[in-house]
């Protein structure tokens, strides 16, 4: 009798599907912020403009094969491209073998997804675009309800519907009221009206208890790399680093290991 295991296969196949959808990731990453569609006109160089040819665009394979250059007038081709397509296949495959395949791993890829073109937008343009924020937090929202009353999430990783709005009404607030203060101290304004949002959506997704987890995560993170850059550059000059993508890296720390954590800071003396 011959086994054949389905497994690598299994993976290798969420592997390819998570680097296509990294591949549309990237067109949203370059067009959101000017306001352009993601959908028309197909994928240009942005140096020659000449089209991309379909076997020219190929997740992952192709900027390899390429060696990072337009076939067309050998310009480099930015390395994020190929980052965020590994990215989102790496987090899909975790995502998978974490979840296996279920409502809890479609709500996570579809977050995880809004959560890389968050990051990246923000480090690349400073901004937390509306049109993913503010649809997001409708769709935590949204899933939450239905893993009350339509699906079954064995992982509980879908808040309830309780704790989503409690989560995305907490989340929105306070990083609003935090805004307030520095504001009224500092004269300068501190917390982007983006950051606020983006921490609506993360509470809507993971619930309430994900937040003070995130925010601690967020906040360290954001600390080290500011003092760092403060000594890199030089201390008394202001260099305003992105709040957003410590945001998304706390909020995908709680999505894999939250339930570990919670149990951990509610329970350990
Ligand atoms: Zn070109």
């Amino acid at each position: 009798m011959i086994v054949v295991s389905i497994a690598p296969l299994g993976f290798l196949i969420v592997f390819l599907f998570g680097a296509i959808v990294g591949s549309f990731l990237n067109v949203c990453i370059l067009r959101i912020p000017k306001g352009d569609s993601v959908i028309h006109p197909p994928s240009h160089c942005p140096n020659c403009k000449s089209p991309i040819a379909f076997y020219d665009n190929i997740p992952l394979f192709s900027y390899l094969f390429l060696r990072g250059r337009c076939r067309a007038c050998h310009e480099r081709i930015s390395p994020r491209y190929f980052i965020v397509e590994l990215l989102m296949a790496s987090l899909t495959v975790a995502l998978f073998y974490r979840f296996g395949l279920g409502p809890a791993f479609v709500t996570s890829f579809i977050f995880v997804a809004a959560l890389i073109v968050v990051s990246f937008i923000d480090l690349d343009a400073m901004i937390i675009p509306d049109v993913i924020s503010l649809p997001g937090i409708v769709l935590g929202l949204l899933f939450s309800i239905m893993g009350r009353y339509v699906l079954e999430d064995r992982f509980e990783i879908i808040p309830s519907p309780l704790s989503s709005l409690i989560g995305l009404l907490v989340g929105g607030g306070f990083l609003l009221a935090v805004g307030w203060i520095y504001e009224i101290f500092t004269k300068v304004e501190g917390m982007g009206g983006g950051d606020v949002k983006l921490f609506a959506m993360i509470g809507a997704f993971l619930g309430w208890q994900s937040l003070l987890g995130t925010l601690l995560f967020a906040s360290l993170g954001g600390s080290v790399i500011g003092l760092t850059v403060m000594f890199v550059k030089g201390v008394g000059r202001r260099y305003p680093i992105p709040f957003g993508p410590f945001l998304c890296l706390g909020a995908l720390l709680f999505l894999f290991f939250g339930n570990e954590l919670t149990t951990f800071y509610l329970y350990s003396p």
